[in-house]
């Protein structure tokens, strides 16, 4: 069921919606699994101590690696299209395309993952917002509930590009957050970076559209690459404060389709730190350690920016990720080499505890640390256009 990823082309499923209907909250999903299952035989033991002991139980079954770490935070790509061609992500042509699923076998996924202890989805792709029928897949994953039977945290990376019409919808259906890439504050820059021209007044008119919107709190990521948009480290403070959003720096990691990665080319946490001094001191403010940002605000508490700094700072040891692209396979780390083909065995008919027990043995896969810059780094089998960042 292990697959090295190769690059295929497959029919496009777009515009399948998950049928209507009432989900069923993970809990009761967790009553049927413990009643049907062999892991029945694992927890029974458990069950007998009553309320206590229930708990206990719940708990052996939600999901962390072999590295104690709990896995919380689900990602899942819904397409691999994307209308921007951003130049430290793509090549400027179109490459290979792996297919996308219909809505209701993610929305199985996800509760399935639900039930095991996942507490935020995010949905990302390609660009998510060009998938017909990504509102009404947002209202069903608002019915799931986590292990706790609470309800879960609903964030989307999108390019902001078809934000304006559809933030508020997004919003009414049940999204919490939104996270809007944008890798410069001047519509020239922005239109070279993307290569896409005029795409800037449609991105901040998305980005103020969320904000009305009550999509809160809107993030702007943006990746830094040397020599070609450093010099929007001051833009993009001012811009956090004038604007009200949290601007997220990304350090840029070698997951680009051209392979032009260099250590040189990253813009580290450090540099933007000093960088953004030269406007207004940053000072840090805590984070939470599964967090990928370091948080900072200014010296004068107006405006938020975050660090995500993977490269200088690496943060593997508080992981608590697991994505999957849209093809249906699950991915353990950006940087893996492997996938695993979840899809596959849902095609193959296999029931919800087969589905819970493959995801188990893939989540003890889940590899310690990526290996940026090192001597024995070993590409990832996806580029991040094919596996959602
Ligand atoms: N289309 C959506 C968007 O633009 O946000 C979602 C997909 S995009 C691949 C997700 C995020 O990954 C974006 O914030 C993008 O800037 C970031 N990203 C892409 N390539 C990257 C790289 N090589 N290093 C760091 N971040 C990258």
């Amino acid at each position: 069921m292990e697959t090295l990823a190769p690059p295929v082309l497959r029919e496009e499923y777009i515009g399948k919606e998950a049928p209507a209907g009432k989900i069923p909250p993970a809990s009761s999903f967790f009553c049927r699994f413990l009643a049907g299952s062999r892991l029945r035989l694992r927890s029974v033991g458990i069950m007998r101590f009553g309320a206590r002991s229930k708990e206990l139980g719940a708990r052996k079954l939600i999901l962390s690696d072999k590295f104690g770490r709990p896995i919380t935070d689900l990602r899942i790509s819904i397409t691999d299209r994307c209308n921007y061609k951003c130049v430290y992500c793509r090549t400027g042509n179109e490459g290979a395309l792996y297919g996308d699923l219909p809505f209701a076998e993610y929305l199985r996924m996800a509760r399935i993952f639900a039930a095991l202890g996942i507490k935020k989805i995010r949905l990302t792709g390609g660009e998510p917002l060009l998938r017909n029928g990504v509102i009404e897949f947002v209202r069903q994953l608002s019915r799931l509930r986590s292990a706790d039977g609470e309800e879960l945290d609903l964030a989307m990376t999108t390019n902001g590009h078809l934000l304006t019409e559809t933030a508020q919808p997004l919003k009414d259906a049940g999204l919490d957050r939104i996270t809007v890439s944008m890798d410069a504050v001047d519509p020239d820059r922005f239109a070279r970076i993307t290569r896409v021209p005029n795409g800037y007044d449609h991105v901040l008119a998305g980005i103020r559209a969320a904000r009305r919107a009550g999509l809160w709190p809107v993030k702007v990521n943006c990746v830094l690459m040397r020599g070609f948009n450093e010099d929007q480290i001051i833009p993009f403070g001012m811009f956090a404060r004038e604007e009200g959003v949290i601007v997220r720096f990304i350090e840029f990691m070698p997951l680009e389709e051209d392979r032009t990665w260099s250590p040189a080319i990253v813009v580290t946490l450090d540099e933007i730190v000093q960088r953004m001094a030269e406007y207004r001191p940053l000072v840090e403010i805590p984070h939470a350690r599964s967090e990928t940002a370091r948080r900072y605000h200014f010296d004068d508490g107006v405006g938020e920016i975050g660090i995500i700094a993977p490269v200088s700072h690496p943060f593997c040891g508080h992981c608590s990720r697991i994505r999957i692209t849209s093809d249906g396979k699950i991915r353990t780390c950006l940087f893996s080499v492997w996938d695993h083909d979840l899809h596959e065995l849902m095609r193959r008919g296999a029931a919800d505890e087969e589905l819970v027990e493959f995801i188990r043995s893939v989540v003890q896969r889940k590899e310690e640390r990526h290996h940026i810059g090192e001597a024995d780094f070993v590409p990832a089998s996806r580029t991040m256009v094919h596996i959602g960042g």
